[in-house]
């Protein structure tokens, strides 16, 4: 897809932030650092658009990003920081299930992880949150550039196994750094669009 305009629309921390122009969403979840601005910011060829890190401290939003008016990315705050409140962790959970469990205009949700490593327990967590939802989720595998080639194979296969991926759900290899990946990403989405 020839990305022509992006812009961020809403930082949201309740319902009735949300747009209400009734186009398709697809939402981005991902650990805290695992790359999931990078990834925004390369599939829409903008260098800073998505902001990275969310840290514990900062205001947890669901930022809206309008695509070429046809569409939005909703990136949600990101899991995983060990030095996060109970509270903190409470809200954010209220926020998800608030968003994930009701917006009929949510196609599908990009989980990111970083194919470096295996999923933690944080990643196989937000992938059965997802799929309790019955929500449709593609698992973005980045930092492919990182691993050898002759690896790549059994990183996957990993990242397969250690999620329990059901069968209708997709894992693709990326790399923010090269743009592997993005155009399958792209493919991918536009069938959910
Ligand atoms: P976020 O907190 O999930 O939004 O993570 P960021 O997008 O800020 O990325 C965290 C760090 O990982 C940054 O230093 C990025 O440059 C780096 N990073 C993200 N994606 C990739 C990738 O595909 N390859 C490599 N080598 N580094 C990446």
């Amino acid at each position: 897809m020839k990305v022509t305009n992006a812009e961020i629309v809403i930082s949201a921390v309740s319902k009735k932030q949300y747009p209400n122009d009734r186009l398709p969403e697809i939402a981005l979840a991902g650990r805290s650092n695992v790359g999931k601005s990078s990834f925004i910011n390369k599939l829409i060829n903008r260098k800073n658009l998505a902001r990275t890190s969310s840290k514990p401290g900062k205001t947890q939003t669901l930022n809206f990003y309008k695509i070429n008016n046809a569409f939005y990315f909703v990136d949600v705050p990101g899991y995983g920081y060990a030095k996060v409140s109970k509270k903190e962790r409470e809200k954010w959970g209220g926020m998800m299930e608030e968003y994930l469990q009701y917006r009929d205009t949510l196609k599908a949700v990009l989980l990111i992880t970083d194919l470096r490593h295996e999923p933690t327990r944080d990643d196989v967590q937000m992938y059965e949150f997802l799929k309790y939802f019955e929500l449709p989720v593609i698992v973005i595998a980045t930092k492919l550039d990182k691993i050898p080639k002759s690896k790549r194979a059994n990183h996957l296969k990993r990242t397969i196994q250690t999620l329990h991926i059901e069968s209708n759900d997709l894992v693709l290899p990326f790399s923010a750094e090269t743009g592997e990946g993005k155009e399958e990403a792209w493919g991918v989405l536009q069938s959910f669009l």
